[in-house]
């Protein structure tokens, strides 16, 4: 076995792994598919790292003591990555799963700056042209600032960390920047930085230092609401510095690979803000989305009328026509399961039933999807925003569970909401609208939902997955 990754077989098994990842990405956007998407590209992805491996020159000398160093340290990373990714991966409940990739995007923009800093360090990034450095130390920037940024990511997700306000960010922000961009210019250009008799690694390691704390200081102040949109943003990030560093290291399978993330993560970064109706800079630069400092909107106390699971469950088995909207109460109380067997009995009634998924409904693009399809609701049931939302006025009951911004008409017409603009299912339209949820709570954005109180509509409260269960019983003694 010639150890070379240039060979052929090296060479055609990256062609056969990016083709596994292109087609299995192309999968995933069907629910359908995408289960059975993720596992081509999990394939193309392992195809990759074996034959790597095993055609990795200076570790398959078993007669050379530092080629044995170098195997066990690789089986140690790969070990040291792999376990905890696939412990971790099956147990993450759905609701968790934003910060779940917060943590492995932001690692792989760890490992890109890590391949950068080896080959600036070395010395390798200098010896072609210039593009070589440039390419190496941006991609080190990037990937090492997406690093810092994720990881406070995960925390903010994780209900780790809040959303401090510093005092003089913007300001901060700004001699920090300058500081970087002095540092990647001289980490480019290393014969024009004074040694002052310090070795070269001080240089790099300044660098990336100050590129972490950038990355995280420029995080640090934005709220959880936005976090989903800052992730997508890091991950196209990340993914452009894997392709740079790709180029550096000349692996085309990370090239291509990362080329495709950094393109994916830029499309739903901007589908996102969009669903939101937010502007990129919006979400990155006002701080808007800080649940804490988005006040609950006040106004005259006015009451909610609620009803009871029974006679809410008597009053869907008598309607004709229902939509359901699910949110994020859904996916936590994990009630598909119980809504579809409910749906299923009002459906054995004759009553038409749809649902109706807001594009971000729940904490990730297509959660709600994924929890449906997963309880099996069938996908002609499952309608999207445009296609239902001028529906809901010929529905006699929208059944709206554990969802609350997605439906909160302020987005419609309370220009000073901070939700103006974000288009929402118009749940409050339908003849009566029913709303399961466990208390008077605001929702994600933190603030109050004017469905609640509308004269049509009546709050069913308890646990999704208690209340669906008290329905159906309903059902079968009715
Ligand atoms: P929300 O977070 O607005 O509301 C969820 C509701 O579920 C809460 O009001 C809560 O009320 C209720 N709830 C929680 N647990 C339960 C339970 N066990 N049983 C019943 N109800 C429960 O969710 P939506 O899905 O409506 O909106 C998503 C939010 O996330 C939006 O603000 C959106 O902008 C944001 N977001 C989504 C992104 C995405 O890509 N999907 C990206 C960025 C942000 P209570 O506590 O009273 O039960």
């Amino acid at each position: 076995m010639g150890h070379s990754l240039t060979t052929f077989p090296v060479q055609a098994s990256y062609f056969i792994a990016t083709l596994l990842l292109v087609l299995g990405l192309k999968r995933m956007g069907s629910p359908r598919t995408a289960r059975n998407g993720i596992v081509w590209a999990g394939v193309g992805m392992l195809l990759a790292t074996i034959v790597t491996l095993a055609y990795l020159p200076g570790v398959w000398n078993f007669t050379e003591r530092a080629s044995w160093h170098r195997l066990v340290l690789i089986l140690i990373a790969l070990a040291a990555g792999a376990i905890p990714a696939w412990w971790s991966g099956r147990r993450v409940p759905l609701t968790e799963m934003p910060q779940m990739v917060a943590i492995y995007n932001g690692l792989g923009g760890g490992a890109a700056a890590a391949i950068a800093a080896v080959e600036i360090y070395s010395g390798r990034a200098y010896l072609g042209s210039l593009a070589f450095p440039v390419i190496a130390v941006t991609g080190a920037l990037i990937g090492t600032v997406a690093f810092g940024g994720s990881i406070v990511a995960f925390l903010k997700l994780q209900g780790l960390m809040g959303s401090p306000r510093i005092s003089g960010r913007h300001v901060i922000n700004g001699i920090l920047f300058l500081v970087v961009l002095l540092l990647t210019i001289a980490n480019i250009f290393p014969s024009w930085v004074p040694a002052f008799g310090l070795p070269v690694s001080s240089l790099v390691g300044v660098f990336l230092v100050t590129s972490l704390i950038l990355g995280i200081i420029v995080t640090l102040p934005i709220g959880g609401a936005d976090m989903p949109v800052v992730i997508s943003t890091y991950n196209a990030c990340i993914g452009l510095a894997v392709g740079f560093e790709g180029f550096v290291v000349q692996n085309p399978a990370m090239i291509i690979a990362g080329t495709i993330v950094g393109a994916a993560g830029t499309l739903l970064t901007i589908l996102m803000a969009k669903a939101m109706n937010r502007s990129f800079m919006n979400v990155w630069f006002s701080g808007f989305g800080d649940v804490a400092a988005v006040a609950a909107s006040g106004g005259p106390a006015r009451v909610m009328n609620s009803m009871d699971a029974r006679d809410a469950a008597a009053t869907m088995a008598y309607s004709e026509d229902i939509i359901v909207v699910p949110g994020y109460g859904l996916a936590v109380a994990q009630a598909q399961h119980k809504l579809w067997e409910l749906v299923q009995m009002l459906q054995k009634r004759d009553v038409k039933v749809r649902f109706a998924v807001h594009p971000v409904a729940g904490r990730m693009p297509g959660h709600m999807s994924v929890l449906l399809a997963e309880a099996g609701v069938p996908y002609d049931l499952i309608y999207d925003l445009e296609e239902i939302n001028s529906d809901f006025v010929n529905a006699d009951i929208s059944l709206v569970i554990g969802a609350n911004d997605v439906v909160n008409p302020a987005a419609r017409s309370d220009k000073s909401s901070p939700i103006y603009g974000m288009p929402i299912l118009n749940a409050d339209q339908a003849k009566q609208v029913l709303v399961i949820k466990r208390g008077t709570g605001a929702g994600f954005s933190g603030i109050q939902n004017e469905l609640f109180f509308g004269a049509n509509t009546h709050m069913v409260f308890g646990d999704a997955q208690d209340v669906i269960a008290k329905m159906i019983s309903g059902l079968k003694e009715l």
